[in-house]
């Protein structure tokens, strides 16, 4: 019987190819004649319709293909990880006594049972080799036998990073607890839970959690990648023993298909994972969770496009699950549909600790140079790392780039190192005195000379974490700083020891990109620094302002986490930017309604949906004439107010030797731009060069 959603392989032009059944036509029989074949014959695998359901309306939505989604459902090829076992067929046996090994063997297995090789070496003290041999000998002459078990690779979480018990919820918790139950019961609105950092949102979540699974339902809850920090995981362990699977890009192909079996199997209640697991094969799903809610790393920017959260919104609605959205500085769009009331807001305005928020300070960068101060350290910066250190706590200083200096200049002829096939500078990295290319990897040695005039008068600009690195080392010599960045978290496991560690208090001083400002709870932490606020104020995105918003708040929350104040410093050149200015007075509400002022003016999300077009080949003017074409050919799609800009190069113009252009559209209305991308996908088939797009894009470059 072929059922839709079964996951089959099928004969296919001479071939064995897989596939989903994703209908059945009238005429079954034609499709019974394929001589069909379960691909994996244990646990044959069957998508619900609500899963097809699901995958058909992220498809349509983002202008792909229905299998590109149904794949992300699907188990990775792996198969599952089997260990040889040896049981005694025999009861007793007299071997000869010149086999010392084959009787020592023989007499652990008797009497203990099922055991592999490597046990019985362990218990032995024979080498593995020679177990072998043993073993091998015993089962030729039938006295042994050998048999598989399956070894679940549950991935390792370190435990006990935090225990986590119970607690007397906060008045904060009590109240919204008490609307999130009563919507869960009635209306069942979508909820953004706004709690400030440090609010205690997790208790939130699991305690909905729980009041979910006490129905019979299962959970689903997003986290931003690198929020899935051992301490988290440890929490959720520690509350639903036993029931929680986790889906995370650093899980091996193997490890993954465990926990994929697991939670299709019905046997976890609970699935906590990056963007991609709202794909989880859970059927009866009761509620979904995405925490940090405004991270734009729930984007997907390569194909298949997608954002998890309009995906769980999708998902929530085809099988009837709540859904909540939590943050402490939720989305410029979320926050609007929580003003049209599509949203029900939940509020928590204190801290759980009963702490008060931090405070922050502005530092005028413009100042420090006229007082001829030329470091990336502000005076107020060092006196406060100081104090800081004097009562023996810890500090975080920000940073959004990575390596030394940010470019490399020839003071005598202005010559800048740039990458050969991407238009941008190279970052110099003091590490390997490497100068490297940050799109894609290209790396030379640093110069000693420039390539162009020949003088040896190298400039080095711009600060990024190991400039910083190099200042603290400079100022307070005998202080442990440790560093957070793709450098040096790119091995496994590298990054849960930094934590551990500076949790621990091995380090005073964190220094770090992004990562650091996400979710972290360092107890000991009363200083906060954002080195420069200015970097993601200046990029060429409409939603800089936000980010600049977000990011400062952010930072600013992992200070002062438990019961002392925390203080924090914001340095900038730009203190009158009215984005910096409102996250520094904690003013809320007022940059929410101006970024909405300033988005409806302009016309940008969440007043009308855009869809960006790049058109990517090695020839400019190939990828320009093409853009000018499909411009052209969208022209005539006059219908549901599309509005059409471009084509222009790419922010990011070149890279990896190929040139990008752009065709952004804007609509008030999604289905205009769902009917433009399926004239697209037409389009694509055509032409020689790459187009892609990208619908809700979370960034423009
Ligand atoms: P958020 O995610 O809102 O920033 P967390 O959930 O990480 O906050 O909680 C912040 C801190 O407050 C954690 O150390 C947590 O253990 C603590 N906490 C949460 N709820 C309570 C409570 N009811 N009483 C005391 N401490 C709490
Ligand atoms: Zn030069
Ligand atoms: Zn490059």
């Amino acid at each position: 019987m072929i059922n839709v959603g079964d996951v089959v392989q099928v004969h296919f032009n001479n071939s064995r190819v897989n596939g989903i059944v994703t209908g059945l036509s009238d005429g079954s029989e034609v499709l019974i004649n394929v001589k069909m074949k379960y691909i994996l014959k244990k646990e044959s695998i069957t998508l619900s319709p609500d899963f097809i359901g699901f995958c058909r309306k992220l498809a349509e939505y983002y202008g792909s293909s229905l299998i590109d989604f149904l794949k992300l459902m699907l188990p990775p090829r792996a198969n599952k990880k089997q260990e040889a076992i040896y049981t005694a067929v025999v009861t007793c046996e007299n071997l000869p006594d010149k086999a010392v090994n084959q009787k020592r063997v023989w007499e652990l297995v008797s009497t203990s049972g099922g055991l592999s090789a490597r046990e019985i070496s362990q218990r032995t003290g024979l080498p593995v080799s020679s177990v072998q041999a043993a073993l091998t000998a015993l089962i030729k002459k039938n006295i042994l036998s050998k048999s598989y078990r399956v070894i679940d690779r549950k991935p390792k979480i370190p435990a006990g990073e935090r225990r986590m018990t119970p607690l007397n919820l906060t008045q904060d918790q009590v109240l919204a607890l008490k609307k999130i139950f009563a919507n869960l019961e009635n209306q069942r609105k979508t909820i953004l839970l706004y709690g400030v950092t440090g609010s205690g949102k997790t208790e939130i979540y699991i305690r909905t959690i729980e009041k979910v699974l006490n129905q019979g339902q299962k959970a689903i809850v997003l986290v931003p990648e690198i929020s899935l920090t051992p301490q988290m995981l440890a929490i959720f362990q520690t509350r639903f023993p036993g029931r929680v699977a986790v889906i995370h890009s650093r899980l091996s192909a193997g490890e993954r298909f465990d926990e994929w079996h697991m939670i299709y199997n019905g046997q976890a209640d609970v699935v906590i994972g990056a963007r991609s697991a709202i794909f989880a094969p859970i059927k009866n799903l009761g509620l979904i969770i995405v925490d940090e809610e405004h991270e734009s790393s729930y984007k997907q920017a390569e194909h298949p496009y997608y954002d998890a959260r309009a995906a769980a919104i999708f998902r929530a609605r085809m099988q009837n699950a709540a859904l909540i959205f939590g943050s402490a500085t939720p989305s410029v769009e979320s926050y609007y549909k929580v003003v049209t009331g599509e949203y029900l807001l939940v509020k928590m305005t204190k801290r759980a600790s009963g702490m008060p928020l931090p405070e922050l300070e502005v530092v005028d960068m413009r100042e420090e140079l006229k007082a001829g101060n030329r470091h990336i350290f502000s005076r107020k910066l060092v006196s406060s790392i100081k104090q800081t250190l004097s009562c023996n706590r810890q500090a975080i200083l920000f940073l959004n780039r990575r390596g030394h200096s940010t470019f490399v200049i020839c003071r005598d002829c202005g010559f800048v190192l740039k990458c050969p096939h991407c238009d941008i500078s190279l970052t110099y990295h003091f590490d390997d005195k490497s100068v490297k290319c940050h799109y894609c990897g290209y790396r030379v040695k640093a110069p000693d000379i420039c390539p162009v005039c020949g003088s040896s008068h190298i400039r080095y600009f711009g600060a990024g974490t190991e400039k910083v690195e190099q200042e603290v080392c400079r100022l307070f010599p005998g202080v442990k700083a440790l560093r957070i960045d793709a450098d040096t978290i790119s091995k496994k496991g590298s990054l849960e020891r930094i934590l551990s560690s500076f949790r621990k208090g091995d380090a005073q001083i964190l220094i770090g990109t992004q990562t650091v400002a996400k979710g972290l709870d360092f107890p000991k932490v009363s200083l906060v620094s954002v080195i420069t606020a200015d970097t993601a104020l200046n990029m060429p995105d409409f939603r800089a302002g936000e980010r600049t918003f977000q990011l400062i708040t952010q930072v600013a929350g992992r200070a002062g986490r438990a019961d002392f104040p925390g203080k924090v410093l914001v340095q900038t050149y730009c203190p009158e930017s009215f984005a910096i200015k409102a996250a520094c007075e904690k003013g809320i509400t007022k940059f929410y309604r101006e970024e909405l002022k300033n988005r409806q003016k302009s016309n940008y999300p969440p007043f009308c949906h855009l869809l960006n077009i790049t058109l990517t080949g090695s020839k400019q003017d190939m990828v320009e004439k093409n853009a000018t074409e499909v411009k052209n050919m969208l022209c005539e799609i006059t219908e549901g107010g599309l509005e059409i800009y471009g084509p222009a190069p790419a922010p990011r113009y070149r890279v990896k030797d190929n040139y990008r252009y752009h065709v952004l559209l804007k609509s008030k209305k999604v289905e205009t731009l769902i009917k433009v991308e399926e004239s697209l996908k037409a389009m694509k088939k055509q032409r020689d060069i790459k187009i892609a797009w990208d619908m809700d894009p979370q960034d423009l470059l």
